[in-house]
């Protein structure tokens, strides 16, 4: 299923994406992490309404949400999580480029997640070095801790898209990612979560970002250095994944920071992050007020 949140007629409602049409599981669940919390049942619920498509409304008459617009912890991410971008991170600070030998764990606060289409603020006394990063990123269905590599994937409920916007400036001020992170509205999520059973191959997908329509990532979930099942078993060994919580696996090559010289995102610049069988979430950058 292709599950999205939405706001139609000013009700939030999560719904399946059936074709150019949208069919309401509120009578399922009230929310996307409600209707995780209930696992398989919950899933098999959504499944036989979306079989029965009682109440549907066209796709295009609604607004969506990020698909989880408020998650309960923050967005777990990982840097330096494909080569050519861990190289390119190194050489645009002056550092021998090193590959990581475990997971660079990080977070995003969870007040951070916004919409498909919602503007992103540029304010110059914040930052001049904002950025893009299009990300991979999933989302856990059940509890669960010291997960095996070889299990890992029972515990994914499905796969979204993340826009991980990072404040170049702030993070290299402050020493530390969670800052130069966590700035309003700075991860775009969506356009839809796709649940686990229907993306057989998390590791065989074109990901990619334009910038005003001109490529700029462009790579293959195939690259990720620790790949899904690695990145689960690092993580839970000695901390529980809970229902709904989010990880982003990193940006491939192409940010605007490992650019001669770098170039960071200007007021009006439109950028769409985009992985296969998944969708196209596009946001656009705006002066703040
Ligand atoms: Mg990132």
């Amino acid at each position: 299923m292709r599950l999205v949140t939405y706001r139609d007629i000013g009700q939030v409602r999560i719904g399946a994406v059936d074709g150019d049409q949208i069919v309401a599981l509120d009578t399922v669940a009230p929310d996307m992490l409600s209707l995780i919390d209930r696992g398989e049942e919950g899933l098999a619920r959504a499944r036989a309404a979306l079989e029965r498509r009682e109440r549907t409304t066209p796709l295009a008459s609604v607004q969506l949400l990020a698909p989880i617009p408020r998650p309960r912890q923050n967005v777990v991410c990982l840097g330096m999580n494909y080569v050519a971008h861990a190289i390119e991170s190194d050489r645009a600070r002056g550092r021998e480029p090193r590959l990581p030998e475990f997971p660079v764990f990080f977070t995003k606060a969870a007040h951070t997640v916004c919409n498909p289409g919602d503007e992103i603020p540029l304010d110059p006394q914040v930052t001049t070095e904002l950025d893009y990063e299009v990300e991979f990123a999933f989302i856990i269905g059940r509890a669960g801790k010291n997960i095996a590599r070889e299990e890992a994937l029972d515990y994914v409920f499905g796969y979204t898209i993340i826009n991980d916007i990072s404040a170049r400036d702030l993070q290299s001020r402050h020493q530390q990612f969670f800052k130069g992170k966590s700035l309003d509205r700075s991860c775009p999520m969506g356009p839809v979560i796709v649940t686990a059973d229907e993306l057989a191959d998390p590791a065989r997908l074109g990901i990619r970002l334009r910038l005003n329509g001109e490529m700029r990532q462009d790579s293959h979930t195939g690259d990720l250095i620790f790949d899904i099942p690695a990145i689960i078993a690092y993580y839970s060994l000695g901390t529980t994944l809970e229902p709904g919580m989010l990880f982003a696996t990193g940006t491939p090559a192409g940010v605007g920071l490992g650019r001669t010289p770098p170039e960071y995102l200007r007021p009006g610049d439109v950028m769409e992050a985009e992985v296969d069988g998944i969708g196209t979430l596009q946001n656009r950058v705006v002066a703040a007020t």
